[in-house]
């Protein structure tokens, strides 16, 4: 083997690219808590989700037996535009740390959304298209899942409404104006268009906004427009799945040159890049037939895993939506104003949570300015600039990497970079300012809001 030279880029060929993705929980012996409908605390049924959610991703949702679902050929044809994505071996970095392990990063970057969520957006349009519907609503934070929607309801002619939260709205007009490209509408959230949103205006005017309130709006537009549902980019079942895409390919290409991780690392928002990344290894784990340690990253302003609670709870803040047992910091915690929108979410995958709490994945929680420490030193050495959420797992990469280097092992680590940060330079420009913060919610305030989690018996 070491004859053969593994390259900087291991790219897959075209014909590589995995034909069905792989279900996890099918391997999984317990299995991830059922979602329950909030007013009677009974697990939800197929009928009861219909309304919202659309029928075939219902299917995939609640599935937890079937262990590959094959990828029709019509979102097979949109990934080839954009995968398989490169697998690179950071050498230059290995080489700048002085560490004897190897590193690998499976980019995910590569196309104009600028990140991972464009994996299950082409999917749940497709299926949003197959079933004869006329659009699709979903809410956006940082705008990245808006921005990936958008483009795969333009590729199915879909209509596509995003309901994007105000101070993003404002802040970010460029995520905005790639939406509008895509021929997205975009209304701030809070708005006029809904009755939660009047709602909300009339208490609270002048607010900026929220996710929680974004989502109860995108709800309810949906289920009140004949021939629209929802659709959410991370957290659910559904999105880990198709994200195991990136999982496949990772290990598709580890094989190729017969490399064996030693090490997976993810940043987890909602868990959706992390759960797709592992997914392959973890099912190889679970049925015994290799070991790896898993390390979710998350940040310490928002600690799900490291400060959490394993508990049923609202997966938004206008508990509308199912409630879902995951670790969680309770539906109306808001953290502070981080940069990596993509990572404060108070919730977690269930699958996620249910494997954390199984012991069979680490989480570590970092700081945002060691955060973006590793993003520039990054930047700096492998040329991508990364964006902020991909730079949790690049942080604790470089982490793991320096403790070869004392210890004199040589492992294997492979993270995934999930994004460009193109859009969040005003994050970068606080940072090089001195102006970034590193606020820690204190013990007091997680109990405050652990206590007011739904009680479920
Ligand atoms: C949304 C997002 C994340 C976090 O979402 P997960 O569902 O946890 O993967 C991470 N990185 C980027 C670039 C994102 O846009």
């Amino acid at each position: 083997m070491s004859a053969q030279k593994i390259p900087y880029k291991i790219y897959l060929d075209e014909k590589e690219l995995p034909t069905a993705w792989y279900n996890l929980r099918a391997d999984m012996k317990s299995k991830p808590a059922p979602l329950l409908n909030p007013a009677t605390h009974a697990p939800m049924s197929a009928e009861e989700l219909a309304p919202v959610f659309c029928e075939e991703l219902i299917r995939q949702e609640l599935d937890d037996t079937t262990p590959y679902f094959e990828i029709p050929e019509e979102i097979r044809s949109f990934y080839k535009m954009y995968r398989p994505s490169p697998l690179v071996r950071a050498y230059c970095l290995e080489e700048k740390l002085g560490t004897p392990a190897e590193i690998y990063y499976k980019f995910e970057g590569n196309n104009t959304s600028g990140s991972h969520k464009l994996n299950s957006a082409i999917a749940q349009a497709y299926y949003a298209k197959k079933q004869g519907l006329t659009g699709v609503t979903t809410e956006t934070g940082a705008g990245q899942w808006g921005t990936a929607l958008s483009m795969a309801c333009s590729y199915f002619g879909l209509d596509c409404k995003v309901f994007m939260v105000k101070c993003s709205y404002e802040q970010k007009p460029f995520r905005r104006e790639v939406m509008r490209t895509y021929g997205a509408s975009v209304t701030p959230s809070p708005s006029t268009e809904t009755e939660v949103g009047k709602k909300i205006l009339a208490e609270h005017p002048g607010t900026s906004g929220s996710l929680g309130c974004a989502i109860s709006e995108a709800v309810e537009k949906a289920v009140t427009n004949p021939g629209y549902r929802y659709v959410l980019g991370s957290v659910l079942n559904q999105v880990l799945l198709h994200q195991s895409v990136i999982g496949l390919e990772t290990k598709a290409a580890l094989d190729k040159y017969g490399v064996k991780a030693d090490l997976i690392i993810g940043c987890a928002g909602g868990g959706s890049n992390l759960g797709g990344l592992i997914s392959p290894f973890m099912g190889e784990k679970l049925r015994g037939e290799a070991d790896y340690r898993f390390i979710a990253v998350e940040p310490a302003s928002c600690p799900s895993f490291t400060r959490g609670v394993y508990a049923y709870d609202y997966c938004d803040t206008g508990m509308v939506c199912p409630l879902a047992k995951m670790y969680t910091l309770g539906s109306d915690f808001i953290p502070s104003a981080n940069h990596a929108g993509g990572l404060r979410y108070h919730g977690m995958s269930s699958t996620l949570s249910k494997l954390y709490d199984d012991g069979l994945m680490e989480a570590v929680s970092v700081r945002q300015t060691e955060v973006f420490e590793a993003a520039e030193y990054f930047a700096r050495v492998e040329g991508i600039l990364p964006a902020p959420e991909s730079a949790h797992a690049i942080r604790v990469a470089i982490d793991e990497a320096l403790r070869c280097k004392e210890t004199g092992e040589k492992k294997t680590i492979v993270f995934g970079l999930t994004g460009t940060g193109y859009f969040d330079m005003v994050a970068y420009e606080k940072f090089h300012n001195g102006e970034m913060s590193d606020y820690i919610p204190t013990d007091e305030e997680l109990a405050h809001y652990a206590a007011r989690l739904p009680k479920i018996d």
